[in-house]
């Protein structure tokens, strides 16, 4: 049981927003104007063709963003993102690592129409009988653990964002294509590199438990709306929290918490 007060007074920070800097619709200007609906940040996809290339195209942008009063991240694609600088990952305010697609055994899977799924945009998900297949379903979740782990170690990640999405998530029971042990290391490797675990909205991800065990061995989280359009009010989210019961002292608040290195 949801209490319908929950959305309307969830004023925790959410840090993931797009804008037109990458896919979203939105301009950085406008989205400066609804930091007063609730805190938010903007965190644009890196890479992006033609718009966020290198170094130079992310430090414009936070210049441009932070000259707005925005509070600046970066949705880095855990995997393929090339490496940035130190400096221009610390001079961000913070940064979200994602995985949007994954190499396995040779063959690149991408996530996209599991990810349309989950969101709701489309009605069926087409590969569910490939994703079945119990040895390359081990193999991606081997696959996942060892891409966010060296992310981790390299790339500076403040926030694991839409940290259980991919094809496996699209099968339905996320206790039974993500066995808790598999979890429970995820959530350790966040904890082990101080990054928090995202809760997002768009692809309701992570499940429930999955927040509970993260809970339980002490991580921090985030909110995310993954929003590419208009400000919603974040309905899922505030469903999630309260129902894993999180603590919002343990949810980050449009900076990074974890220490430089
Ligand atoms: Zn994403
Ligand atoms: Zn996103």
């Amino acid at each position: 049981m949801v209490r319908a007060s929950g959305a309307l007074t969830l004023k925790l920070f959410d840090h993931h927003i797009h804008t037109e800097r990458s896919d979203g619709t939105v301009s950085l200007a406008e989205r400066a104007r609804t930091v007063d609906v609730r805190p938010h940040g903007v965190s644009d996809h890196f890479p992006w063709p033609g718009k966020m290339r290198d170094d130079d195209d992310v430090l414009r942008y936070l210049d441009d963003a932070a000259r707005l009063g925005l509070r600046v991240g970066l949705e880095y694609d855990i995997g393929v993102a090339p490496e940035l600088r130190a400096t221009t990952r610390e001079s961000l305010h913070y940064v979200i690592g994602a995985l949007h697609q994954l190499e396995v055994d040779g063959v690149w899977i991408p996530f996209d129409e599991a990810g349309a799924f989950l969101k709701g945009k489309v009605a069926a998900f087409s590969e569910r009988e490939r994703f079945g297949d119990d040895a390359l379903a081990r193999r991606i979740r081997e696959r996942m653990l060892d891409v966010v782990r060296q992310s981790f170690e390299r790339d500076g990640i403040d926030i694991l964002g839409h940290g259980t999405m991919s094809p496996l998530a699209a099968l339905g029971d996320p206790e039974r294509v993500y066995p808790a042990e598999w979890q429970q290391q995820l959530i350790q490797l966040c904890l082990d590199a101080d990054v928090a675990i995202e809760v997002n909205e768009a692809y309701g991800v992570p499940h429930r438990e999955f927040l509970e065990r993260a809970q339980r061995m002490g991580a921090r989280f985030s909110v995310g709306s993954d929003t590419h359009g208009p400000l919603r009010p974040l309905d899922k989210t505030a469903a999630m929290i309260q129902a894993a019961s999180l603590a919002h002292e343990r949810f980050l608040a449009g900076e990074r918490v974890r220490a430089a290195r």
